[in-house]
């Protein structure tokens, strides 16, 4: 009977998010910008995050373009910029652009180099994004994804969960609201045994909220459950 309650409790919390998201992403203008570094096959996770948009109702524009940034008109409709660019470069015009957009209101989302390691050049975007990509000891290694705060709409729960995949050590803003972490071992680099670093987080840039996670190097890790389930939710929380 007990495990019965549990169920229904289950499925009525299942079914409440999920109406929850339906309702807030109707109607919403959402502008997916991939491209930069190849490695990274950028059109997977853009094309996949436009598709998920536009399957719960949201207006989707995808581009390769970041000059995309520079049309203010345009740009003051939008409730959420997904950037996915590794390195590559923008004009100054295109990232003030964006800077300006976020400012005002417009939410920014992404993960890994597309969101964290974009425009290096660029110091003002990273203080935007709120850290910066610097090195991925040992490359593919197993680790651990530590959930901090379960009550976090975007980490509600969830568990941790075990990855194969870059574990990145960041530079990142202190005054960041971190979600979940991993602990490096020290393997690769004894210096950093039993460093904390933020995987996931949260944060405002002018009356912009801003969501970042660190995972995806390779399309097959937004199969998995959890890592998919905290990119669209906290891409959902940063729509202004
Ligand atoms: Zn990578």
């Amino acid at each position: 009977m007990k495990k019965i309650f549990f169920l229904i409790l289950f499925t009525i919390s299942i079914v409440g998010w999920s109406q929850t998201i339906n309702d807030s992403l109707k109607d919403k203008n959402i502008l997916v910008v991939y491209g930069g570094w190849q490695g990274h096959n950028p059109n997977i996770f853009g094309e996949k995050i436009a598709e998920w948009f536009l399957s719960k109702g949201a207006n989707v524009n995808v581009t390769q373009d970041t000059e995309i940034y520079t049309d203010k008109a345009y740009m003051d409709k939008v409730d959420l910029v997904i950037n996915h660019i590794t390195m590559s470069e923008i004009s100054n015009e295109a990232s003030r652009g964006l800077q300006n957009a976020i400012a005002s209101g417009t939410g920014l989302a992404g993960c890994h180099g597309g969101l964290g390691d974009s425009f290096r050049n660029d110091t003002e975007y990273q203080y935007m994004v709120g850290g910066q990509f610097v090195k991925h000891p040992g490359g593919q290694i197993d680790y651990t994804v530590s959930i901090l705060d379960t009550n976090d709409p975007v980490t509600e729960g969830l568990s941790n969960f075990n990855l194969h995949t870059e574990q990145y050590f960041m530079h990142f803003d202190p005054s960041i609201n971190v979600l979940a972490t991993t602990t490096f071992t020290g393997v690769h680099d004894p210096r950093i045994n039993g460093v904390v670093m933020p995987v996931v987080w949260k944060k405002t840039y002018g009356k912009g909220k801003v969501f970042y996670s660190a995972i995806g190097h390779s399309g097959d890790l937004f199969d998995i459950e959890e890592v998919w389930t905290l990119i669209t939710r906290g891409a959902t929380w940063a729509i202004r």
